[in-house]
């Protein structure tokens, strides 16, 4: 298939995010070069470039632009640097991450979605994407350590296993499912061992199911077994 050329409507887009408060004119680019509605399912595609979530099957979602810029944004300068994704889902926000000129891994629990996602990111020219089907709230420990980790789905607390992933100075962005609501937290892992944490939000994500996060699709907030961070 060809890659069709970024039009009017990718460039409202980013106009659209820059009026709703992103700063970083390099995120703002990366979101620029990226095709969305090679991410999206046919039958919805007309809707790509509307700032919102569409759904991908399998009960999952394409992320929120304004989100996917914004983590990003959190994320720090990743030119260069190795960024870990949990869930990949269509393969959108690894592509913006791409990108930004990070070496991004990215895991994604549903086999069907990972290769899809897979398959769109070659066909597009992102060589510097590898996707692996895998539990993320493990992480990817091979591939450690991270300049930064986002999580695209709300777990009930932060895994103690992704911080440990993250470099000197690195960066946890994720979604974190409080009683009522998410919130979106940044995680800093200190030179001296410790982590600096910061509230960043409220965040609206589909649930981050595994090992440390929910045990199964559906159930409530105290049923995440977590490693203490
Ligand atoms: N970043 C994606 C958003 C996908 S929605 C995009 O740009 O399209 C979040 C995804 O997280 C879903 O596909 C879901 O299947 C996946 N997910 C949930 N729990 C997971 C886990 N423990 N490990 C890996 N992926 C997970």
């Amino acid at each position: 298939m060809k890659r069709s050329a970024p039009g009017a409507a990718l460039r409202r887009l980013v106009d659209g995010l820059r009026q709703a408060g992103i700063r970083s004119e390099e995120v703002l680019a990366a979101i620029g070069r990226v095709p969305r509605h090679e991410f999206v399912p046919e039958p919805i595609r007309f809707r790509a470039y509307e700032d919102v979530r569409l759904p991908i099957g399998l009960g999952q979602t394409i992320s929120q632009p304004w989100t996917v810029a914004r983590m990003c944004e959190l994320a720090g300068d990743i030119d260069g640097r190795r960024v870990l994704e949990i869930g990949t889902g269509s393969g959108y926000h690894a592509a913006v991450l791409a990108e930004l000129g990070a070496i991004v891994f990215s895991l994604e629990r549903h086999g069907a979605l990972a290769a899809a996602a897979a398959r769109t990111l070659r066909r597009l020219g992102y060589l510097q994407v590898s996707v692996k089907q895998f539990d993320g709230t493990y992480g990817w420990a091979a591939e450690a350590p991270y300049a930064a980790i986002i999580a695209t789905a709300a777990g009930p607390a932060i895994p103690g296993t992704l911080v440990r992933q993250l470099a000197e100075g690195g960066r946890l962005v994720l979604p974190v499912a409080e009683e009522r609501a998410q919130r979106l937290v940044r995680v800093t892992r200190l030179s001296d061992g410790g982590v600096e944490r910061e509230d960043c939000g409220p965040a609206s994500f589909v649930p981050l199911i595994g090992r440390f996060g929910y045990r199964r699709r559906g159930e409530g907030n105290c049923s995440g077994r977590n490693e203490p961070l």
